[in-house]
């Protein structure tokens, strides 16, 4: 079931939390909703769950204007940060309660319900859990049972604001993958809202970046992370570089740092070169094409790669910089804190007054 917003404004008082959001949510996919606290994803998903309604536009779900329509009607699963589930029912009891409730006539009997509940629990893969009572059950393993809950309605859309929000780094990055599987077992489509750039990337077909109740960017998460179309879409999605200087014939220059630029820019001023961590090398000299003097303030060795912070020699930057370096370098280079190095840019992201977005430069061959 596709879903179309159209022009969606929404005010609380004086305060427009939606600023004419339009968007299309396709048929299947797990679209991500991010940004900031505040940027107004939870009001958007309850409008979209009919919790919630617009001042102004349109809600259609395949080719159904659904705007008017109750939330019962739209037939929407909801899964909420806070598990929201009732104390004083079994896992089992939980899972069934919107099918008891149904009127008699839509109501399916109640070996039915046994056999749905039953299937429901083997999919969310607890099924040795139904007797227990919420109290009784990690915050995973209630999150499992809140969407067991949400599935057993049988909804064609399924909204989560901050599932795993409130759970502990490693069970929410099991939790993600399982979501993601069982997303892709079942074909729903979804819609899915965090602040954390990482889950949205991960488990997302389509990102939605939102801020300040505006849509900044919608793309699929490589092309969101590769080619950010604004200054907020680049700083939310992880750490930047920034080299603040002024662009004169083809080189960016601030105190002692420069670096020429590739191609044939034609503009000059106030400018802004982007840098993602991976995007710069280090060497102990600086390259042909770039002098950017740093010292290296501190080493973490957690991870993948050993992420170096390091602060400008000679010249400012509002932020320290990072650079992400394979644990083979580290051993071969042997960096100390207090070292003085280069950095090297492979690709960067040119700002300037004139235009919004970017321009994507690359100092490699090919
Ligand atoms: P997010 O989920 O992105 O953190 P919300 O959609 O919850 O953001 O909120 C967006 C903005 O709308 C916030 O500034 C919030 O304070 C405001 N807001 C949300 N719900 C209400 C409400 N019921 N009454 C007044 N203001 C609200
Ligand atoms: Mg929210």
């Amino acid at each position: 079931m596709s879903i179309r917003l159209e022009g969606i404004n929404k005010y609380f008082g004086q305060f427009q939390a939606l600023k004419d959001i339009s968007l299309d949510i396709p048929d299947g996919q797990l679209t991500g909703l991010l940004g900031p606290s505040g940027s107004g994803k939870t009001t958007l998903l309850r409008i979209i769950a009919g919790l919630e309604t617009a001042e102004q536009g349109r809600i259609l779900f395949h080719d159904q204007d659904v705007t008017a329509l109750h939330v019962r009607e739209r037939r929407v699963g909801f899964v909420f940060q806070h598990y929201a589930l009732f104390r004083h029912m079994t896992v089992a009891q939980n899972i069934a309660f919107g099918l008891e409730v149904l009127p008699r006539a839509e109501r399916p009997a109640a070996a039915q319900i046994r056999r749905q509940v039953a299937d429901l629990l083997d999919m969310v893969q607890l099924a040795h859990l139904g007797k227990r009572y919420p109290s009784q059950l990690s915050g995973g393993q209630k999150q499992r049972i809140a969407l067991a809950r949400a599935l057993a309605m049988q909804p064609q859309i399924l909204l989560l604001d901050e599932p795993f929000g409130a759970l502990d780094a490693k069970v929410r990055k099991d939790l993600r993958r399982w979501l993601r599987a069982l997303h892709d077992e079942l074909h729903f489509t979804s819609v899915f809202v965090t602040h954390d750039q990482e889950e949205a990337l991960e488990l997302s077909d389509r990102v939605v970046v939102m801020s300040a109740g505006k849509i900044e960017q919608v793309d699929h998460p490589q092309a969101l992370y590769a080619e950010p179309e604004s200054r907020f879409v680049f700083d939310f999605l992880g750490h930047v570089n920034v080299l603040d200087g002024t662009l004169r014939d083809q080189r960016v220059v601030q105190g002692e740092a420069w670096v020429t630029l590739p191609g044939d820019l034609h503009c000059a001023g106030e400018v802004q070169l982007y840098l993602r961590p991976h995007e710069v090398r280090l060497q102990d000299c600086p390259a042909g094409h770039a002098h950017l003097p740093l010292q290296i303030e501190s080493i973490s060795l957690i991870g993948a790669e050993v992420r170096l912070e390091l602060t400008p020699c000679g010249w400012q930057a509002q932020e320290p910089w990072e650079v992400g370096i394979s644990h083979v370098e580290f051993n071969r280079w042997q960096p100390q804190r207090g070292d003085r190095c280069y950095a090297v840019p492979d690709v960067g992201h040119l700002f300037d007054v004139q235009r919004s977005h970017p321009r994507t430069l690359s100092w490699v061959d090919g």
